[in-house]
């Protein structure tokens, strides 16, 4: 038996179903793409030039397949959301627009007005405080040896709980937003803020993605930082390689660019890594393992981060395949993050306890190294932390209370689970603000 053949074979099996990388031409299903040849839809330029930026498209690429009920709940979700709509057609033809309701990626790019609640009542538009730990624009210091940079606020897809939606993305119905585009004046601001702060050896370039930074302003970024001399790592924080394959495939000058920096980093002895974004195993395809293969040929390292979502991969099955899955792309699973309580997200969010449980059933069905962190991103800014790491868990009424010694020394944080999970008598506890500012002070005294 061939080689080729043998893994044909293999995937049959249940258990090796995360070698199967889909390569049909299934953008063709899109009514307004079913002439598409598998060339142009190969072109980065003609991903950003028919990306979708208006609601309205969808009805106009869909035809027939989006029924008036669809088009008045995703126009309802709208006037909701706090994120604009952006979406590649890589991503936009894997959606299953026959079911649309149920789809994991409809979900994260096209909320519909009838699939959100009620935000949480402790919910922050700047939950992790990245504004209050900011020295100077666009940079967040909250760990001593690392920091948070933001140079652009722009992605080629928009998420709908974006945990940035604060500043992400240009203004909604719902918020009004002051967008930045790469302003290189702010960005040296940053860099000599990080020059005088010897204790700094990593940087997280992030945004907004780092897919939106030209050719030149990408090496810009990663040479001046890398010319610092206390700058140990430095990594590209993109959604990109999960979204929009197709970049690294055809974009050579970007792809160029990104492997000049990684050299001149290995030249002086420093990391340059990416950190990318895979929700879903939904969103993989052959797209993607060929876009890693042209990544990791070149030697560059590639992580990714999660976020845990009810709907798009908080069951066993899901949570596995997407591990294994990310894992055979030579991609190493980094972390699943809890879902930030951040507005508009409430249909997303899960309870401590799932994470847990997500975690224990992860753990062991692949290599230590490419098994994932599952974290929670401590509103208030305690940074991450691992998900069983809580001092106190009143799992009846979703509160779990946490400490962060190393980063804020003496600091107590709390986290909710969403209200909708708890039993009847909780939810009812919930309604009622003095009732509920006495569970979480209970709850907090506890842990003191
Ligand atoms: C997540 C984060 C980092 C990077 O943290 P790692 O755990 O090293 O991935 C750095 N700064 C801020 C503010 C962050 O939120
Ligand atoms: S790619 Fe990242 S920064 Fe951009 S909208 Fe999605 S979550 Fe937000």
């Amino acid at each position: 038996m061939s080689e080729t053949n043998k893994l044909e074979n293999d995937i049959k099996i249940p258990e090796l179903q995360h070698r199967n990388f889909r390569d049909d031409e299934f953008w063709k299903k899109i009514p307004a793409w079913s002439g598409v040849k598998r060339e142009e839809f190969a072109d980065h330029k003609w991903q950003v030039k028919n990306s979708i930026r208006k609601i309205k498209q969808v009805q106009e690429i869909l035809g027939p397949l989006c029924t008036p009920e669809l088009m008045s709940d995703l126009e309802a979700g709208q006037k909701i959301t706090p994120m604009n709509i952006r979406i590649t057609p890589y991503v936009f033809a894997l959606i299953n627009w026959v079911k649309p309701w149920d789809d994991p990626l409809r979900k994260q790019f096209l909320p519909l007005g009838s699939q959100f609640l009620d935000d949480h009542p402790y919910y922050e538009s700047d939950s992790l405080s990245e504004d209050t730990d900011s020295p100077v624009s666009m940079l967040t210091h909250r760990y001593p040896d690392k920091v948070l940079f933001l140079p652009t606020t722009i992605c080629p897809v928009y998420c709908s709980y974006c945990t940035r939606s604060r500043l992400i993305g240009g203004s909604t119905e719902t918020v009004e937003k002051e967008t930045y585009g790469a302003n290189q004046k702010k960005w040296d601001d940053a860099f000599e803020y990080i020059l005088r702060n010897p204790l700094i050896e990593d940087v997280v370039i992030s945004g907004g993605d780092s897919y939106m930074l030209t050719a030149p302003q990408l090496k810009y970024i990663g040479e001046s930082l890398l010319k610092i001399p206390h700058i140990r790592r430095i990594r590209y924080a993109t959604k990109g390689i999960a979204i929009f394959p197709q970049k690294i495939l055809t974009d050579d000058a970007w792809l160029q660019a990104l492997t000049e920096v990684h050299e001149f980093g290995r030249s002086y002895g420093k990391q340059v890594v990416i950190h990318t974004h895979f929700s879903s195993p939904k969103e993989i395809t052959k797209w993607n393992q060929l876009a890693m293969e042209r990544l990791f040929s070149r030697g560059i390292i590639v992580r990714n981060q999660a976020v845990l979502q009810a709907g798009v991969n908080d069951t066993v099955d899901s949570m596995v395949k997407l591990t294994r899955q990310v894992g055979f792309m030579n991609i190493q699973p980094y972390y699943v993050y809890m879902h930030d309580m951040v507005p508009g997200c409430e249909h997303f969010r899960t309870t401590l306890r799932e994470a847990i449980e997500l975690e224990k059933a992860v753990r062991g069905t692949t290599a230590g190294f490419n098994t994932p962190t599952f974290v929670c991103d401590l509103p208030g800014g305690g940074g991450k932390r691992h998900v069983a790491s809580y001092e106190y868990y009143d799992e009846e009424n979703g509160i779990s209370v946490w400490k962060a010694p190393y980063v804020k020394p003496g600091a107590v944080f709390t986290y909710y689970d969403p209200i909708h999970k708890l039993s009847p008598e909780a939810q009812k506890r919930w309604q009622d603000p003095k009732m509920r500012e006495a569970m979480v002070k209970e709850a907090i005294n506890k842990v003191s």
